[in-house]
């Protein structure tokens, strides 16, 4: 047995494991707590006066702008519920471009001059917030003399009490933004950007014949991937807690190759916190539905039931909160980290979509009428167009250092974005491209003739793991974002650029009707005409392929492969219209957004680019010199004897030493290169020195780990950080 304290110390606790006790009463049923800390609609219809009521769900279903009296009567009754649940504070919560979430707390009471205090909460003071906001990263756009930012109520997604132990707080989702209304989070363009989409839907909808349908909005469904580790281990490792991916590390002897782990049984204590974790997020209204193994040792999913995308992506980020103060409770850190290991498969975040509402449910499936299909093969078409036209800028909502070692390493998509529609509905477009469709493929129950378009089954068809933008026969699933990302920026690209997809879509329609053209044949010529101009983002194949970049590169499509390649997707001239056209952002957002993803990734690579270099000298050369000192010592005590002494495990030891030596060197004067203060000088420098100068210390690093003595070792290996849970 080795002598690492850290590791000796996991075993022992993962010997003696006793799920932590039950904080709650066990004849509970199961699924009795769901949204009790939720002030929903039900609450809301309980508490509030009719005309209240009637007025709030008019702005949450139509998007009606929200009367200040309403605001009043809304807020007293919240205050209510929440005191009633134990709440003493309310929060503005919101999500400022760190990818985080945040929140400013204040105390629902005032003192009222007579020595008590009374619990007040005005409507001005639920409908808007005022966070000293100025060490949030902003691109530019707020100077310091007017660093203050406003959060301002999301009335569609509910307010809720998040519980801890030393108190309730009330918690209201809201958006921030700067003095002249510009954007500094994630959720105002969401906001902004599911309007413009449901806007233009409406129009396809109409001439569909569904005049009168409520609001369409975007549906996302988030699936997570995470890892869980042993907290002895993790906090041995100060690569893991300081940037979130082990900086060093040689391959375990048994790797995934097994696939033993991919949907086994899940460790009991895992599963204890799954648990867990689940009746919290009930509470919160969070539909925690699916869970179980991923690929990876160590790694796990949870999928939510799909939601609303801005209620989606606030409960995505509740979710990781809530995930990480419960692993706490059992004992171990959860990894939201693209790439915590290499060479082990990495985490993503799938981001279901589709786009519709509760009358008329997904616009994306088949339906089961010629007239229904039609209108589905337009929302389909839509979607090829999009992303065909504007796959920079999938790429570019994906781009960020950590998510640079996944994307392209064949366990992830490709960087190239390219559509899966699955055989039989490619075969549909196919057909489509080269006149009307006469059949489909293999279940022959396709009929079409003049006027009208195909019967499809609503099988979804196969399955394409390797590719970015899958269709799975009720949505489409973006597959390349980040395991630690926010859903939005995602979700804000795809509901933009299917805006200008259905705006154009709608007009040209618009106009044959207008024509006088037959309705059908004009569907059916438009059809036709998307998917020749972009039928070339169709790909079916095996995304993993050597052959398919340079397919890809034949049909034009770009290979973006660092996030330096993709972020100045954001700057063209195109998507600055783009983004200017459907009001989601100013030419000012763009380019602060473009600059935050430039200081963000420099940030990332710095702060490993340290950590190694601290790693490297104050935990491993000293061990590997140790190790070298014992073996030479070990030498001259045989020599001593007159033992003749082989001197090859001396040489062994040292050229990896010193190559340690002289690879931490170079990562020194890399550091401390004078780089110019440009985001994009620093970025840069990232890139082209600090990352090759980290990989050479860790190869050195990971050949020592292979050969130094293991009760020398400083760290944690892989195969006790994947394997001890
Ligand atoms: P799979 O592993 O097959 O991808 P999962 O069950 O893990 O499927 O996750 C599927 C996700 O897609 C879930 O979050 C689910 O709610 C979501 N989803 C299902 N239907 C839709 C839809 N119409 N729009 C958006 N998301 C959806
Ligand atoms: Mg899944």
């Amino acid at each position: 047995m080795s002598g690492n304290k850290a590791r000796l110390q996991a075993m022992r606790d993962v010997e003696a494991y006793v799920p932590p006790a039950h904080s709650f009463d066990e004849s509970e049923a199961p699924g009795s707590v769901f949204g009790t800390n939720v002030f929903n609609q039900a609450v809301m219809q309980k508490r509030l006066p009719k005309s209240v009521y009637k007025s709030v769900m008019s702005t949450i279903e139509h998007g009606a702008t929200l009367d200040p009296l309403v605001a009043d009567a809304v807020a007293s009754a919240m205050k209510d519920w929440a005191l009633e649940k134990g709440a003493t504070h309310y929060a503005h919560v919101f999500y400022p471009l760190t990818g985080l979430t945040a929140e400013k707390h204040d105390s629902f009471f005032e003192p009222t001059g007579d020595g008590s205090a009374l619990a007040e909460f005005a409507g001005k003071t639920l409908v808007q917030g005022e966070p000293d906001a100025s060490s949030f990263p902003n691109g530019g756009l707020r100077n310091t003399f007017e660093a203050r930012g406003y959060t301002g109520w999301d009335v569609t997604s509910p307010a809720y009490v998040l519980e801890n132990p030393n108190g309730n707080t009330l918690c209201i989702p809201t958006v921030f933004v700067s003095m002249t209304g510009e954007a500094l989070d994630h959720k105002t363009p969401l906001l902004r950007s599911q309007q413009a989409m449901g806007e233009h839907a409406e129009r396809i909808l109409k001439l569909f014949g569904h005049t009168d349908t409520k609001k369409v909005v975007s549906f996302c469904g988030p699936e997570q991937e995470y890892f869980l580790v042993d907290r002895h281990f993790f906090l041995a490792r100060p690569d893991l807690m300081n940037s979130g991916r082990t900086l060093f590390g040689a391959k375990p002897p048994k790797g995934q190759e097994f696939d033993d782990h991919y949907f086994g049984a899940i460790p009991e204590r895992v599963l204890g916190f799954m648990m867990d974790t689940e009746r919290e997020l009930f509470k919160l209204g969070i539909p925690a539905k699916t869970r179980h193994n991923e690929v990876a040792p160590g790694q796990f999913e949870i999928a939510p039931m799909f939601e609303r995308g801005n209620i989606a992506a606030d409960h995505q980020q509740l979710l990781m909160t809530t995930f990480k103060t419960i692993a706490k409770k059992h004992g171990m850190e959860i990894l939201f980290h693209e790439k915590p290991f290499a060479g082990v498969n990495g985490s993503g975040k799938h981001v279901n979509f589709s786009l519709g509402n509760s009358e008329l449910g997904s616009l994306l499936v088949p339906g089961d009428n010629p007239h229904d299909n039609a209108q589905f093969l337009v929302f389909c078409a839509a979607v090829i167009r999009a992303v065909h036209k504007y796959a920079g800028l999938l790429r570019a909502s994906v781009a960020s250092a950590t998510n640079d070692h996944r994307l392209g390493a064949n366990e992830a998509p490709p960087a190239i974005i390219s559509i899966f529609l699955g055989d039989q509905l490619a075969d549909i477009f196919e057909q489509i491209a080269s006149g009307p469709a006469t059949s489909s493929k293999g279940k022959g129950h396709m009929t079409i003739g003049v006027d009208t378009l195909p019967v499809l089954p609503t099988d979804p068809g196969d399955r394409n793991r390797t590719s970015p933008f899958a269709f799975t026969g009720n949505r489409f699933e973006f597959r390349a974002p980040g395991s630690m990302q926010t859903v939005s920026g995602p979700m804000v690209t795809i509901n933009t650029i299917m805006a200008d997809s259905l705006d154009y879509v709608a007009t040209a329609l618009e106009a044959s009707v207008a024509e006088g053209t037959d309705f059908d044949s004009a569907v059916q010529a438009l059809l036709t005409e998307i998917i020749t101009e972009h039928g070339a983002v169709v790909f079916n194949g095996d995304g993993y392929a050597d052959a398919w970049p340079v397919e890809a590169e034949k049909r034009g499509l770009a290979n973006l492969k660092t996030t330096l390649d993709a972020l100045p997707e954001l700057i063209t001239p195109a998507a600055l219209e783009l983004f200017a056209k459907y009001k989601v952002f100013n030419e000012r957002e763009m380019h602060s957004r473009y600059e935050i993803g430039l200081e963000q990734y420099a940030l990332t690579i710095g702060v490993e680019a340290r950590l190694t270099l601290e790693m490297g000298t104050t935990q491993i050369l000293p061990a590997a010199v140790r190790h070298q000192t014992e073996v030479a010592t070990n030498i001259a005590a045989l020599k001593a004897a007159g033992v003749e002494a082989d001197l090859a495990p001396l040489t062994e030891v040292s050229e990896p030493l010193g190559a340690l030596r002289s690879a931490l060197a170079s990562l020194r004067s890399a550091l401390a290169e004078e780089v110019g203060h440009s985001a994009q000088a620093e970025a840069e420098h990232a890139r082209a020195a600090l990352l090759p100068a980290m990989s050479a210390v860790r190869a050195a690093s990971d050949a020592l780990e292979e050969l130094v003595s293991d009760d020398l070792w400083p760290l944690p290996t892989y195969q006790e950080m994947l394997y001890v849970l």
